[in-house]
């Protein structure tokens, strides 16, 4: 018989006796490597794949927002380069791509998947450096999404006939892909893989601040054999965009971005016979039930608001509060709040990382002083910020009233706006009362109450006891001043087929 000897008992550190929301211990730096990370120092436009300087040679510089220090030049491309790129993806999907049998198509994207997945690493390190988003996000939500996208399109390439069966599916030649800055490479994958899985050819523009995993994704590219001309990326400023998806020879436009641009873009393509996806801005309603399990709720409002620094279009800005639970849920997030670790998007402990651009900063501080001017009560952690680079601490208003501008602007910026409701009529009412609807969630345990909800709120996407979930098999687009279309899933593909049956699309 083994006598194992009984530990001693030690007296409990003082530490242990802490308050609600205070650390336990400091957390140790944890920055993800930068050595093996190749950024050159000048990117030419990828168009029938070769960089190439822009004509006449221009370019403009980015940064990395965390630091404010210069990353890369990348080329400002003309309306002559406009016409280049999308003549390389007008001959590819005439001369090859268009013939290749979805299953010939299909492997490229397997491929593409395959590459991506084993340069995870140096993705995630590129998008974070560029776009601000904690290295823990570009690793773990980002990149392997990304990846999820092509491999999810891969398996619907060659099998557009069963996808919509007695419907002639067939490509409708080159798409004009506009992309924000937010979720840099993911937008990417959304838009690119449905494309090239149902036989189109792309001209995409990534946003000016966050060119740099687009210019990564050309390299991949190239490593997958894939044709020239069949994915052609330019950078240049908005005029850039309008030149291409307004082009003659698109077929297709997919935009992702403010609502003002959209219905810029929607008026330029009015009548043009262009087929059009527009997946604009949000402000959704989060609803958290007296009956829902609250710290769970506190994990998804938190996730809802404060991830990707609420620099997201289905943010759930607006959290909605029943009466009899407001004051201990209140607390909770105050608490919660107060452990949030703001800084170093490098770092793997950061939850809250850098605003992408200075003047997304400026209008996150302008909306919030209009909050305090009207009247709602702010409530920031005490958490110390970095001195160099665009930060902005997590943020809570109470007191907020609906007609205030932080209850019905996209802040698009770590801001949280705390109403409360009586009834679910009310929730519903009040989730209801903005010009966007793009998402919402629901906090209850009572299936027949999701049910209910989902059902009477105008949102495209309503998230039950969960919040900002994604997954290439799902559809997602909004309505009202969100925007049309959806992407993602089966939906997302038949964005880019003609199923007219007469096949007069393709040019
Ligand atoms: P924009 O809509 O201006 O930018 C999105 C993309 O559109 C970028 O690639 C941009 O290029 C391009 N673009 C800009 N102007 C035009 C134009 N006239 N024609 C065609 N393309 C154009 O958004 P902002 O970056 O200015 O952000 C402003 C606000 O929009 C944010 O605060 C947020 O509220 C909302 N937004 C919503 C997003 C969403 O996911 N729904 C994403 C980003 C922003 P360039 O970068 O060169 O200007």
């Amino acid at each position: 018989m083994t006598l194992t000897k009984k530990p001693e008992s030690r007296p409990a550190p003082a530490s242990w006796g802490l308050a609600a929301g205070e650390h336990p211990w400091e957390y140790a730096p944890a920055p993800e490597a930068t050595d093996h990370i190749r950024i050159e120092p000048e990117y030419g436009l990828f168009i029938g794949n070769e960089f190439r300087p822009s004509k006449p040679r221009k370019t403009f510089t980015v940064i990395n927002p965390a630091t404010e220090e210069p990353l890369a030049r990348v080329a400002h491309a003309s309306k002559a380069d406009v016409n280049r790129a999308v003549g390389a993806a007008h001959e590819a999907h005439r001369t090859v791509w268009s013939k290749l049998p979805g299953r010939e198509r299909a492997k490229y994207l397997y491929r593409i998947a395959r590459i991506m997945q084993e340069r995870s690493r140096e993705f995630a390190v590129v998008e974070s450096m560029n776009s601000g988003k904690p290295i823990k996000e570009s690793r773990d939500v980002d990149v392997p999404l990304a990846a999820a996208h092509f491999f999810y399109y891969a398996g619907w390439a060659d099998k557009l006939e069963y996808a919509f069966p007695n419907r002639d599916p067939r490509s409708l030649g080159v798409a004009a892909q506009v992309i924000p800055w937010n979720f840099p490479l993911l937008m990417l994958a959304w838009k690119i893989a449905p494309a090239l899985a149902a036989g189109n050819t792309v001209v995409l523009k990534p946003a000016s601040t966050t060119p740099l995993t687009a210019y990564l994704f050309a390299d991949v590219v190239r490593q997958a054999d894939l044709p020239p001309g069949v994915v052609n990326i330019i950078t240049g400023p908005g005029e850039i965009g309008m030149e291409l998806v307004t082009h003659p020879d698109v077929s297709k436009v997919a935009f992702t971005g403010s609502t003002a641009v959209g219905k810029m873009i929607a008026r330029a393509v009015a009548g043009s016979g262009k087929k059009v996806t527009l997946e604009l801005g949000g402000k959704a309603a989060n609803i958290v039930f007296d009956d829902a399990p609250l710290d769970q709720a506190i994990e998804g409002i938190v996730n809802g608001i404060y991830f990707n620094q609420g620099e997201v279009c289905c943010a759930g800005s607006r959290l909605f509060v029943q009466e009899s639970v407001y004051e201990p849920l209140l607390d909770k997030l105050k608490a919660r709040l107060g452990t949030l670790r703001v800084g170093d998007p490098l770092d793997k402990n950061t939850d809250v990382g850098a605003i992408n651009s200075a003047g997304q900063l400026a209008k996150v501080q302008e909306l919030v002083e209009s909050g305090i001017e009207e009247g709602a009560e702010i409530f920031q952690p005490d958490c110390e910020l970095p001195t160099r680079g665009f930060f902005f601490r997590p943020t809570l208003f109470t007191g907020v009233s609906q007609s205030h501008r932080i209850a019905q602007e996209e802040i698009f910026g770590p801001v949280l706006s705390v109403l409360t409701f009586r009834t679910p009529e009310e929730a519903i009412e009040k989730a209801n009362n903005t010009p966007y609807g793009l998402s919402a969630g629901v906090w209850t345990e009572k299936g027949s109450r999701i049910f209910k909800m989902v059902n009477a709120m105008r949102a495209g996407v309503v998230w039950a006891n969960t919040f900002n979930r994604f997954d290439p098999t799902s559809p997602f687009g909004g309505y009202k001043e969100s925007g049309y279309g959806r992407e993602g899933g089966i939906h997302g593909l038949g964005a880019y087929l003609d199923l007219s049956g007469n096949g007069t699309n393709g040019r």
